[in-house]
This record gives C-alpha cells, structure tokens and sequence, in this order.
C-alpha cells in the first residue's frame, strides 16, 4: 500500500504543478476530488485538525476529562462533532449512550457516557468490528491539571480521524466506533459496552483498541495475537507496510507482571466476554500517568505515522475477517 501511494504521490505533485502553472484552480479541485477516497490522503488532509482535537482534549480547559465533569462532557461535544463529520450513525441519537456505575469503596452511583457511532458493512453488515479508545483521564489531583494527552486523548482523536478518513471508502464489515469513559477507573465504559451492547454481541468480530497511540518513539505494539493465533499473520501484514515500527507482543498470559497487558486497557472487557482484540499502544513513558502527559511533548509526524498504522490494521482486519477458528 505504501508502494502504490509512494507512486501516486509525484504523479499527483506533478499534475498540481502543471495545473497550478495553467493558473486554474477549478481543475485542480477537480483533479483532486478522487483523492477523497483514499483514506491515507484523507487522513493527511485532516492533519491540523486532528491535532487541533489532540491539542484540546489535553488541554487545561478540560481539566484531565474526569468522568462526570465539566471537561468530559466538554470532550463529547468535540469528539461527537467529528463522529457526525464522519457519517457515522448515531446509535442512540446524539451518539451518548449512558451508563451507571459505582467508585470502589463508594456507594454513591455516578452516571458514565460513551459514544457511539456506527457505518455500517456493505458485505457482511451482520459482522462488525468494535475500534474503541476511552477520552477520559485521570482529572485533577492536588491542584494539579492531569492532560493525559497521550494517554488517552491520541486514542480518543484517533478513532474520529479513522472514521473521517475512512468516509465514502467501502468496508466490507460494520464498523462500531466507541469513544468509551471511565477507563481509568477499571474499565467501567468498556465493561458497560459488553454488558449492554449497541450491536449483538455474537456480531462483534473483533475489537480494535488505541490507548496511548502518539508517544511511540519510532515503535508502536500491536498485542492479541497470542490469545488469537489467526491475528498473527494479518499483524505481521500490517507491519511489513507500517510507517512506524509495529511488533507484537505484550500479551503473553503468564509473562512477568506489568508485561501481560490483556488486561491493561478496555480491550480486557472484550476478551472476558469471548471477543478477539487487537490492542495498538506504545510502551509505558516517564510521562505515563504524570501531569506531564501534556500536548507539548507530542511529535505530531510520530503520531500522525502511528494513525496511519491504526488505519492499516482496521483496512486490514476488514479483509480479513472472520478469522479463521483457532
Ligand atoms: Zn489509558
């Protein structure tokens, strides 16, 4: 896919120049439409704003997107515009589907809210997959603003910029898009989504999970595989053509503590309820959980790569599925 792209791309520069020399820009916008189905096109094009998202989630003004704050309904409204650019379904209206949930060691019941946004599969719409990333964060602790930018606005940003990338490209499975709340206090949005699902839970082929995508120095994990033998062939497919380096692993039931990450993430809710996962993240930082997970120290060419290996991995798994009984 990089071959072909890498291909189309002086070709394109080519004819810009030739039609920019020309001096009409009418032909060149017209030129230009088809590119709109190429989703890597795309999600270049959307660059700077999906940036400007990552740079607002983890923003002071959000105040770390606790769940049932200010700055987590703030998120929703940001997150579910792009969900409403991307076509996607709203499933239920508004796309805010909400849950109750009890803290440990508390009695007080809290209201939690993931959205959902839902296009459906144009071969097999009865099979989906379920591409997840929780937009809550850990809030604020001692006067001090936790941004969580990578952790986990990259992952919450990211599902909206594959889903406006991916519009008018025809998928062959339904794809459930879930911005899920509530992670970071045990997986509550996740553990909700399984128990009171938008979608059949038989009809949940897979879930694909970001959670803390932009950091990658140069390597991003793609874990499941071990639990999903079919998956390690597809993962090793995407990472032959991955912008950033892609390896597997971090899922090895019985590996040293902290190494098995199948119940580090949403992606643990999946896999309890008899669901495949792909989980895509990058390794644990000096900044992860610390109030300086800040939008600052986010290379933007690092995670823009990193998006576009989320974006092979969902193309890929859609050609793939359903995954051959392992
Ligand atoms: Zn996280």
């Amino acid at each position: 896919m990089r071959t072909s792209r890498s291909r189309t791309i002086p070709i394109l520069a080519a004819l810009a120049g030739s039609l920019l020399l020309q001096g009409d820009p009418r032909a060149l916008a017209a030129d230009a439409a088809p590119q709109a189905h190429d989703p890597f096109a795309a999600l270049a094009a959307d660059s700077a704003s999906i940036l400007d998202d990552l740079r607002y989630l983890s923003s002071d003004a959000l105040q770390g997107r606790a769940p049932g704050t200010e700055g987590s309904r703030l998120a929703r409204v940001r997150l579910a515009a792009r969900f409403a650019e991307a076509g996607l379904e709203a499933s239920p209206p508004g796309f805010e589907r909400t849950f109750r949930w009890t803290r440990r060691n508390e009695t007080e019941e809290r209201t939690g809210a993931n959205l959902v946004g839902v296009r459906p599969g144009s071969e097999r719409p009865g099979l989906a997959i379920v591409v997840t990333a929780h937009y809550d964060h850990l809030g604020v602790r001692d006067g001090q603003v936790f941004n969580g930018a990578d952790d986990n606005a990259s992952g919450a940003v990211g599902i909206t910029a594959l889903a406006r990338a991916l519009r008018g490209v025809p998928l062959r499975h339904t794809v459930v898009f879930v911005a899920l709340d509530a992670e970071e206090s045990g997986m509550r949005g996740a553990r909700a989504l399984v128990a009171d699902p938008p979608v059949p839970l038989d009809s949940m082929a897979i879930n694909l999970n970001l959670d803390m995508v932009a950091r990658t120095a140069g390597l991003l994990w793609a874990g499941g595989a071990s639990h999903t033998p079919a998956l390690r062939p597809i993962l090793e497919e995407v990472a032959a053509g991955s912008p950033v380096e892609l390896r597997l692993g971090h899922d090895r039931p019985g590996a040293p503590e902290g190494d098995d990450w199948t119940h580090q993430s949403d992606h643990g809710a999946f896999h309890d309820a008899g669901i495949p996962f792909v989980y895509l993240g990058v390794e644990d930082h000096a900044d992860y959980h610390h109030p300086t997970d800040d939008f600052e120290r986010v290379d933007p060419g690092e995670y823009m790569n990193a998006l576009r290996a989320c974006l092979l991995t969902l193309l890929a798994l859609d050609r793939a599925l359903p995954l051959s009984p392992s």
